[in-house]
Order: C-alpha cells, then sequence, then structure tokens
C-alpha cells in the first residue's frame, strides 16, 4: 500500500529535510526540526502525491488516505493527551498548505480547527478560560469562513469593529468572554447568510474541508500567477500539514512571533524578528497590531517604546536563542522562524531558509564562509548572480534637493522613483507602456502579486518588516517602504495623502527603500561602489572562474564604468554608436548618402580624426587590455534622414540639392533593413570605409603608445560575415592599411583580424571562416534572430505568448536557446578549433551577461564572455557559478 501520509512529533518522526519533494518545505522541516529534538507540536502531513492524485482522479482522494489521517490523529492524540472531537479534553488542530517552495497565493492556515459549540464550551471548562475559548472560536469560523467557505473576511471584520466601536475598546484584546460569544453567534449568522448552510459542527467535516481547500487552492489564479512567474511547474502540488494546536493566545504568558536568525534586510549576524504577547499566528504577519521587537537591542535601535521579549520573557527569549544557533548550524543557512509560546513553553512551528535582501544574502554568505559554517565556494554558489543586479541598482544622491514626505519602515533597500498608482492591475498596465511606478496599497495582499512585480517600488501604509508587502518585495528585489502610517488612501477620489500632501495617480514619488524615507518628485540617484562582501564574494569568485569577462562599451564613460567593475578588456566595440551624437550624424549621414566613391571619401575624412580620437580615449583607459573593435555595422534605417531638416542638413554638408538627397534616401531605403545592406556587406561594397577605420585604429594605437601608454591590443572585428571569402577581402584591406600606417609613421601596432559569428551560416562554414579569421566573438542576439526567424526589433510583441504556452520558455533574446541556437555555437567552436586549435573564442550578444548562458559558455569552452558594463559583475560571479557546477559534475 502506498504511503500518503507522514507522522511527526515526538513519538515518531517519519520524514526529514531531504523529504521536500514528497512533504512540501514545510512538512519536511517541520519533521526535521523534530527529530533533532526541537520542540515541535505533533502533527502529520499529507504528501504532495496526494495532491497529484486528487488532480488526477477529478478532485477524488486515495481510498486508503481516510484511515491514514484517522490513524495519524491518534497518534498526536495519545501525544498529547487531549482528543479530537471531545468536548471534554479537546485537541484543536491547524492545518496549512505546504509546496516545495514557499507560495503564496494559496490557501495558508486555518486554526482552531475543531471546534463547535459543545467543544468550546468544553475548553472554557478545561482551561477555565472563556475568553480565551470564544476567542479561539471566533478566530476558526473567520478563517475557515474566509479561506475554506469564501466568505468575504471583511464582513467578519466588520463586525468586530463595529463590536469595539459599541463597547468603546480600541484593542481586540478588551473584548470579554461574553463579547466573543455574541461575535461568534454574529459570526455564524454571517456563515449562513452567505453560503445558505450553518457552519460545519462535525470536527472531522471541517477537517477534510480544510485539506479540500488546500489542496483547491493550488489551482487558484493567483497561485497560478505565482507559478508563472516564479517557473515553478504545477505537476509539483502542494503538501498539506495538519498539527496540534498551541496557544499563543491563552493569556500575558503567551505569545507568537517570526524571527530570522540573521538580519534578512542588511545580513547582520543579528537576531531579528518581532512577536505579539497573548495573539495567535496570523496576527503577526497581518499587521493589525504594531508587533514588538525580540531583543532589547532591536528595540532601542527602532525606538519601540514595548518591551522586547528578551526583556520580557528572558527564560523563554533564551531557549529560543539557543534553538537559533541550533537551527543554523544544522541548516548552514539563514532561517525564518515562526513560534509559539504557550504559558511560558516554546514551541517550534516553522523553519525555512529565509528570503533576504540581495546584499543580505551576500553579506551572509561571506560571514558564513569566513566563519567556517560553510565553504568559498558554497558562498558563492548561494548567491543568485543576476540578484546583483539589484546592488547595482541606485540610491538616493545624498547632495539633491529633496522634499521628505514620510517615513516607514525600510523594508527592502534600493531607490526608486516612478508614479503613484493605487491598483495592482494599473500598475501592471502602466509598466506595460514603459512607465515606472509605485505601487501604493494600505497593505498588499497575494492578490497585488503581478502589480508588485510590475513597479519599480512599493510603499504601505500598514504592515510590518515580515508583512507581506516586506517580504514579496524583498524576494523580488523591489524597493519597498511598508508601515508608513501617515500615508492614507482614498480609492474613490483616487487620492493619496502622503504626510503633508495630497497626490493623485500620476504624480511622481520617491521611495529609499533602505532607510524608509519617501519624497515628492522624483529625486536624482547614484550608482554604488564594488565594497565590502560584495568586493570580497567577487574576489573568491575570480579566484575560481575560467571564462574571461569584457563589457561591451564604446564611449569612454561605459569603458570606464566597465574598468571599475572589473572588466578584463573590450569584447565589443560598435563604431556606428559612435556616431549617434548630435553633431557627428551629419558627417556620418553624408558618408552613406555619398553617390560616389569621391564624395564618400570627403565624408570619411571628416570622419577619421573622430574615430581617432574615440579609439584612443579606448585604448588609454583600457591601459593594454584588448579591445575589440568592430568595423561599422549600421542597419541603414537607424542612420537614414528622415525629417525634412535632417535632409537639409545632409545635402548642406554634402554640397547637393535637398531633392537629391532626398532621392538617395529613398534609394537607400530597405525592406528589411535588419537583413539588408549591413555588417561587413558594407565594407566589401566601400571598402573606402573600411580602410579609413582600420587608419583610425592604427593611428589611434600610434598615438597612445607614443605618449608612453601601455602596448595597444586592438582586436578588429568584421560584422555580419557569412563566408570566409568576406573576412578575407576586409582582412586585406585592414593588413595593406596597417602597412601604410606602420610605413608613415615607423611604429608598427599588434593587432588581430577576427569575425563575428552571427548568421547560422557562419556557424556552420566556420572551419573555412578560421582560416581568416584569428578570433570568433559569437553575436547571439543576430544568430538568435536569423536561427529563429524572429525579428530583434519586433519579437516583444508575441515573445510573451510564447513564453506562456512554453515554446520559449525564456525570451531566446535575453536567455540562449541551448538547443537551436546553443547547438550552432557548439559547430561554431567544434569547427573554429579544428582549423585553428588555439583560436580565440567569444560572445559579445546580450547573453554574455545572462547567467544561464554563461554556464552554456563555459559548457562549450569559450575564452571570455563580453556584456554590458554593469552586468560585468553579475557574469564574474556567474562564470565562477559555472566552473563549479562543472567541476563538481552536477
Ligand atoms: C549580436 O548580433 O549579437 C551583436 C553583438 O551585434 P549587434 O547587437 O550590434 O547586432
Ligand atoms: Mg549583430
Amino acid at each position: 500500500m502506498k504511503k500518503w501520509v507522514y507522522s511527526f512529533g515526538d513519538g515518531i518522526t517519519e520524514g526529514n529535510a531531504g523529504m521536500r519533494d514528497l512533504l512540501g518545505g514545510k512538512g519536511a522541516n517541520l519533521a526535521e526540526m523534530s527529530s533533532i529534538g526541537l520542540p515541535v507540536p505533533p502533527g502529520f502531513t499529507i504528501s504532495t502525491e496526494v495532491c497529484t492524485y486528487y488532480y488526477d482522479n477529478e478532485r477524488k482522494y486515495p481510498s486508503s488516505l481516510e484511515d491514514d489521517v484517522r490513524l495519524a490523529i491518534s497518534r498526536i492524540e495519545k501525544e498529547t493527551g487531549l482528543s479530537f472531537a471531545d468536548p471534554e479534553n479537546p485537541l484543536l488542530l491547524s492545518v496549512r498548505s505546504g509546496a516545495r517552495a514557499s507560495m503564496p497565493g494559496m490557501m495558508d492556515t486555518v486554526l482552531n480547527l475543531g471546534l463547535n459549540p459543545d467543544v468550546v464550551a468544553g475548553l472554557a471548562r478545561s482551561t477555565g478560560d472563556k475568553r480565551f475559548a470564544w476567542d479561539s472560536y471566533r478566530r476558526f469560523i473567520q478563517m475557515f469562513g474566509d479561506v475554506v467557505l469564501e466568505v468575504d473576511h471583511g464582513l467578519f471584520e466588520d463586525a468586530l469593529e463595529n463590536m469595539k466601536d459599541a463597547r468603546g475598546f480600541i484593542d481586540d484584546v478588551d473584548l470579554s468572554g461574553d463579547d466573543l460569544e455574541e461575535l461568534v453567534g454574529e459570526y455564524l449568522a454571517i456563515v449562513e447568510q452567505e453560503t445558505g448552510a450553518a457552519f460545519p459542527t462535525d470536527p472531522m467535516d471541517q477537517l477534510w474541508g480544510a485539506i479540500s481547500a488546500v489542496f483547491g487552492s493550488w489551482m487558484n489564479s493567483r497561485a497560478i500567477t505565482y507559478r508563472r512567474l516564479n517557473n515553478i511547474p504545477a505537476e509539483w502540488g502542494t503538501a498539506v500539514n495538519v498539527q496540534s494546536m498551541v496557544f499563543g493566545n491563552m493569556g500575558d504568558d503567551c505569545a507568537t512571533g517570526v524571527a530570522f536568525t540573521r538580519n534578512p534586510s542588511t545580513g547582520e549576524n543579528v537576531f531579528y524578528g518581532e512577536f505579539l504577547v497573548n495573539a495567535q499566528g496570523e496576527d503577526v504577519v497581518a499587521g493589525i497590531r504594531t508587533p514588538r521587537n525580540l531583543t532589547k537591542a532591536e528595540r532601542l535601535e527602532s525606538g519601540n517604546d514595548q518591551l522586547s521579549m528578551e526583556e520580557q520573557m528572558p527564560e523563554v527569549y533564551t531557549h529560543l536563542a539557543e534553538v537559533r544557533s541550533l537551527l543554523e548550524t544544522h541548516y548552514k543557512d539563514m532561517q525564518d522562524l515562526e513560534f509559539t509560546i504557550q504559558k511560558g513553553k516554546l514551541y517550534m512551528l516553522q523553519t525555512r531558509s529565509g528570503k533576504r535582501t540581495a546584499q543580505a544574502a551576500l553579506r551572509m554568505a561571506v560571514e558564513m564562509a569566513e566563519e567556517g559554517l560553510i565553504s568559498r565556494e558554497e558562498a558563492i554558489m548561494r548567491i543568485d548572480a543576476n540578484s546583483l543586479d539589484q546592488l547595482l541598482h541606485p540610491t538616493l544622491d545624498q547632495e539633491a534637493e529633496k522634499t521628505l514626505l514620510t517615513r516607514g519602515l525600510p523594508a527592502s533597500p534600493g531607490a526608486s522613483s516612478g508614479e503613484v498608482v493605487l491598483t495592482a492591475d494599473r500598475a501592471e498596465e502602466l509598466a506595460a507602456a514603459g512607465r515606472n511606478v509605485i505601487l501604493v496599497r494600505l497593505e498588499t495582499s497575494p492578490e497585488d502579486i503581478h502589480g508588485m512585480h510590475a513597479a519599480t517600488g512599493i510603499l504601505t501604509a500598514r504592515g510590518g518588516m515580515t508583512s507581506h508587502a516586506a517580504v514579496v518585495a524583498r524576494g523580488m528585489g523591489r524597493s519597498c517602504v511598508c508601515g508608513a502610517s501617515e500615508v492614507r488612501i482614498d480609492s474613490n477620489e483616487g487620492t493619496v495623502y502622503i504626510g503633508p500632501a495630497e497626490l493623485k495617480e500620476g504624480d511622481l514619488i520617491t521611495l529609499d527603500g533602505g532607510t524608509g524615507e519617501v519624497f515628492q518628485g522624483e529625486v536624482p540617484t547614484i550608482m554604488p561602489e564594488l565594497s565590502g562582501a560584495f568586493g570580497t564574494l567577487i574576489t573568491w569568485a575570480d579566484e575560481v572562474r575560467r571564462l574571461g569577462i569584457r563589457a561591451n562599451a564604446e564611449t569612454p564613460m561605459d569603458a570606464r564604468t566597465a574598468r571599475e567593475f572589473g572588466a578584463e578588456g573590450i569584447g565589443l566595440s560598435r563604431t556606428e554608436h559612435m556616431f549617434f551624437d548630435a553633431d557627428r550624424i551629419v558627417a556620418m549621414r553624408e558618408m552613406i548618402m555619398a553617390t560616389d566613391t569621391e564624395g564618400r571619401k570627403i565624408a570619411l575624412a571628416k570622419l577619421l580624426p573622430m574615430q581617432r580620437d574615440d579609439f584612443a580615449e579606448l585604448f588609454r583607459i583600457m591601459a593594454g587590455l584588448p579591445v575589440t573593435i568592430r568595423l561599422l555595422d549600421p542597419p541603414l534605417h537607424e542612420f537614414l534622414p528622415h525629417s525634412n531638416d535632417e535632409l537639409e542638413e545632409v545635402a548642406k554638408a554634402a554640397g547637393v540639392s535637398i531633392r537629391m538627397a532626398r532621392e538617395r534616401a529613398i534609394k537607400l531605403n530597405e525592406t528589411n533593413p535588419m537583413l539588408g545592406h549591413r555588417g561587413c556587406r558594407l565594407a566589401i561594397t566601400y571598402p573606402e570605409i573600411c580602410a579609413m577605420q582600420a587608419r583610425a585604429i592604427f593611428e589611434a594605437a600610434n598615438l597612445v603608445q607614443k605618449e608612453g601608454g601601455q602596448p595597444v591590443m586592438a582586436e578588429i572585428m568584421v560584422p555580419l560575415a557569412a563566408t570566409a571569402r568576406e573576412v578575407e577581402l576586409c582582412r586585406q584591406i585592414i593588413d595593406r592599411t596597417a602597412q601604410s600606417v606602420e610605413k608613415e609613421t615607423g611604429v608598427s601596432v599588434e593587432y588581430m583580424v577576427g569575425t563575428m559569428i552571427e548568421l547560422p551560416r557562419s556557424c556552420l562554414v566556420a572551419d573555412e571562416i578560421a582560416s581568416e579569421a584569428a578570433f570568433f566573438s559569437f553575436g547571439t542576439n543576430d544568430l538568435t534572430q536569423t536561427a529563429l526567424g524572429i525579428s530583434r526589433d519586433d519579437a516583444g510583441q508575441f515573445l510573451r505568448e510564447y513564453a506562456e504556452a512554453d515554446i520559449y520558455p525564456t525570451d531566446p533574446f535575453i536567455s540562449i536557446d541551448k538547443e537551436g541556437v546553443g547547438a550552432l555555437v557548439r559547430i561554431g567552436v567544434e569547427k573554429g578549433k579544428a582549423t585553428r586549435p588555439d583560436i580565440k573564442l567569444g560572445i559579445c550578444g546580450e547573453h554574455g551577461g545572462d547567467p544561464a548562458s554563461i554556464d552554456f559558455c563555459e559548457e562549450v569552452g569559450l575564452d571570455y564572455v563580453s556584456c554590458s558594463p554593469y552586468r560585468v559583475p553579475v557574469a564574474r560571479l556567474a562564470a565562477a557559478q559555472a566552473a563549479i557546477r562543472i567541476k563538481s559534475g552536477a
């Protein structure tokens, strides 16, 4: 018989942390905690295989499941000495979902299950605490009503608020047992009115209702959206955890809380968390009451005037602090814990690897390696290379003038500016139109996930550092300020009041998620430096990586940034990009529009000194590091004059009539410019262009070497070649020019001629091309475009649907299509090496900065990747991770 149910607790524990796929993260870790002797209330996990069975069999359960559940309950009864559905000595249960990966959007929790009119009376008798018993019951009805029976939870909240108003109370805890009994009456009436049926009284019915609600929620639209955004397959399924209740709401020696073994925002090695006295589970995350700090240090720092747990409950605190270090040593990672204190005794309800900011992840990984808890390689592997991007995101320019509107909690770092929007849908809509938005909400919930994803920043009025907004924003790398109590939202009017300011949707604000400040308008930002843990980890990465890292850069600013971020050369300098400036584009247009060689030579003579200066500056900045300069590759449509003014300007510069200029422009117009007269085709048909560029390169190299700079390492690259002959013809021009310049100046310059490999044909004939090219640089932008037959410029219009339909699960222009484009690259590498074993191999398409593609580059044995300057640190780390992965044979 298949095993569907796994018990945990003091008596018998059948799972462990390695069984995450079967038991879900929560279930596996509850089992693990109980097997290492931590105080875990006994319970059981219904496995993810039941979820799969349920969906494969028209939402029916395996036939033996009911008996298995009964048996597991009887084990809990034996261990706790309580009995389910027995008014005299009642066992109450919690029911929670638990997928392999943490999954907001699913049914989360039902507490106090097993209560009915008889049991609540028995509970009041056996505990001698009527208030507690009826408080538990009303919470149960509310949670069960909301998540299982799908009654609008606002109705329960309104009833509770009305009762408090009527009694003149502010806090829930002021309500007496009699008040709560009356409230339960109202809650039961709400349920009956909304669902047309009485609230279930049989505890077994309640249990199966809750279990089915968990499995049912696996396929609700929020969970589906979350899975899509996070690439979680639907086949994984969720587990259900059923556990005996412990109570944090039995009086002032009871509490409930959440904690992180290190600070999840900064990574600092301090115990960090929040708790509420006399409260139950969800009160902390829901942000209903303001939680207190765990430690005294944290309280003093945050200015909270309520005593910390360390001060108020020193003994339990000491126990919790022991659990903290035990769990960190055991899991070798920062843990996110949930606990409850019942009558002064600590119980652990959950542990999992805690979500953290990119900054915290770095600091923790480096410090844990320095503490000897993990190895340096483990530290390197722990960081999501893409997340480093967040650290390279701007912080506010301290010098800039700014108007502070209010402050909240610094929930997720990074500065962001954008237009205020009040709903998730609106955020998504505006972001899709390319606008930056800040999502402003009272608090967020899983329904807002798509809007949070679309926003650059999130601001909430309610909730603490562990609220939904804070946790999700940190995970997504959005800047977030939460719990800003001076934010008031009037959704009817579309108005938001932030401190003294009255703002409308569309008004600009700026968040500093690192300080919790909210400013009016758009505040200028500055880029961070690589220091501290970042610097250390990157140095470790450099020690293990094999791939070289270069940058795509053509402006002096880009080249400097690239070097600051550790680039080891320039892998692509797009010379056509050097002519976008207003004062240069005319000369460039004049050259393109020239009708004969003479006219072109006149224009080229104007371009030569500009190019020479550009190249000299790049050579100076790169100080002897290799610089790959690509010959002109202008998709003509980007350069042709369009407006009358532009035409007039070119005509004047070239000394021709506007009519002639217009006729020439019409003649040059192409139907498919991306497949037209671009790349080396230009150099082949107009060799004087290639000669001018080669001359500019050699003269610039001479200049810099004469200034006493490092010898220049020039790599001249032919774009878009499909044949060896094209490379040969370009190389001949370059070689001839090198000889002339050497003769004129008496100085020789070291250079190589190589080619981009960016067409399927060039991969297939790479052996021939290699006889003419000393290096290959895979241009995977054009290679993807031409291999897939998808225009780079138009792909955005349908690729999202392609991703959803699982055709290209990730955008092939971002992450290399390994099966198709990757196969072409492999052929190119093999054939290139066959002809020229020492051929230098690199990549300079956008994929050069994408970790998954970098992993592929390591696998096929390229020598370097080249990416945009800000991706250089990401690439350094990703290259190290790829080297470690391949070495370990994973
Ligand atoms: C490429 O095609 O991958 C490449 C780097 O060239 P460009 O993007 O300039 O066409
Ligand atoms: Mg290209």
